[in-house]
């Protein structure tokens, strides 16, 4: 067996192990990325530009996608506004820079008073893998 053909059989199990490496080794990582920009720039812009070209509809789609989500929260945080604030933190008890925490947009009117730090940490545990995980 070769090489070549030992990677295609143990493919799955080297990209996990390779992947878990880069994970592990973050700042190696971004030399590693930078170092390939570098010397693929034109490819891959050139790449990205097709891409743009060949899902212009996918790309619509996303940002129709998009949009109706910004919509829904902007609506919430309308709506939220009539709720009046706690005099602090629900977590930490901090009295400064006190936020509304959605915990689902859709339910405009389920709300916690939490600080911005608390809010920042809410969103980074529960919404990061959503749209939701960065707050606007
Ligand atoms: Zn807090």
């Amino acid at each position: 067996m070769n090489s070549k053909e030992y990677y295609q059989k143990n493919k799955k199990r080297i990209r996990k192990r390779n992947n878990l490496y880069w994970k592990n080794n973050k700042d190696k990582k971004s030399v590693k990325d930078r170092r390939y920009y570098i010397k693929h720039r034109e490819y891959l812009i050139k790449k990205s530009q097709k891409w743009r070209i060949n899902n212009q509809e996918k790309r619509k789609k996303q940002s129709k996608k998009r949009y109706i989500l910004v919509q829904i929260k902007i609506k919430a945080q309308r709506l939220a506004q009539k709720i009046p604030l706690k005099k602090s933190c629900e977590i930490c008890g901090e009295i400064n820079n006190l936020e509304r925490h959605h915990w689902d947009y859709n339910q405009s009117l389920l709300v916690n008073t939490l600080c911005k730090n608390c809010h920042q940490i809410q969103h980074i545990k529960y919404f990061y893998d959503s749209y939701y995980g960065r707050i606007l």
